[in-house]
């Protein structure tokens, strides 16, 4: 992936682009910023820069070295992501021992620890060490959400690099790029990530489950997706659509659309994502 690949983002690559120009690379950094935006895309575009032969320090995108970053199969980058819930401390050490070794073909062995707040504290302990005395030829970067989540001991030996949610048209471009089509609606998050994943939920699967399940089953949706209110936005947006459906086929009146809208608003404004679920479910299954 060459660098014009990536939409947006233009602060951290400036950042990243200075410490490759002056010579200084760090050798552990923390990209910050919401899930589904690139952060990892600009991972592994940093790590081709500093392995392009072709275009050193750019990065060409399609030599032998980068596309092996980008399908993960160089032998000089170790990828960690999540073994269920968390980041275990075995997953830890086997990576911190491969970083010991020295590179195999380029001047950096890089890991990148996708979802980093969720290393456990046995793990993120483990990775100290690494972090206090790493090898002249180590890299690391920590991805995450939100740097608070990580012990502070591992905070403070990282470089920080924030990164922002995406502007309405760049979600639009990525998304085309894709070949995803996304309602308008979908470019809200500023996450392309997100919209992909907002997408696919089965929200229909969910209102079933709750009509099913009666009074309790819209209380447990309630609470479910009262814990994510994008997600209650996305459900809500989806009972909007089915009641606009109901309505061109005459099966609905116009003021039980009002009342679900005026919902829709209501926890746009910032409303308990919780009780407007509820409320908006109570409308739609006429209890
Ligand atoms: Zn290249």
């Amino acid at each position: 992936m060459a660098k014009g690949d990536i939409v947006g983002h233009k602060p951290p690559l400036r950042v990243l682009e200075t410490t490759i120009r002056e010579g200084r690379i760090p050798h552990a950094l923390l990209f910050e910023g919401p899930e589904g935006i690139g952060k990892k895309k600009v991972a592994l575009w940093f790590i081709e820069a500093l392995n392009c032969r072709r275009a050193p320090g750019e990065g060409c995108g399609s030599c032998e070295q980068c596309e092996r970053i980008q399908r993960l199969s160089h032998p000089d980058l170790h990828l960690l992501t999540l073994e269920g819930e968390s980041i275990r401390i075995e997953q830890i050490r086997e990576a911190t021992n491969i970083l010991r070794f020295r590179p195999l073909e380029g001047r950096w062995k890089a890991l990148v620890v996708e979802d980093a707040e969720r290393m456990t504290p046995e793990a993120s302990n483990a990775f100290l060490k690494t972090l206090e005395e790493p090898t002249p030829w180590t890299l690391i970067i920590l991805i995450a959400q939100s740097a608070d989540a990580l012990l502070p001991t591992v905070r403070s030996r990282c470089q920080r690099i924030r990164f922002f949610p995406l502007k309405e048209g760049e979600v639009r471009e990525v998304l085309e790029r894709l070949g995803v089509q996304a309602p308008p609606s979908a470019l809200r998050w500023g996450s392309p990530g997100k919209a992909i994943r907002m997408l696919q939920e089965d929200f229909e699967a969910l209102l079933l489950k709750a009509k099913e399940g009666g009074l309790s089953g819209i209380f447990d949706l309630g609470e479910e997706l009262g814990r994510d209110r994008e997600r209650a936005i996305g459900f809500l947006q989806f009972l909007l659509q089915e009641c606009r459906r109901k309505l061109e086929e005459n099966s609905l009146g116009f003021d039980k659309f009002w009342r679900l809208l005026h919902i829709y608003r209501c926890l746009e404004e910032y409303a308990n994502a919780r009780l407007c679920v509820e409320a908006a479910l109570l409308e739609m299954l006429h209890l």
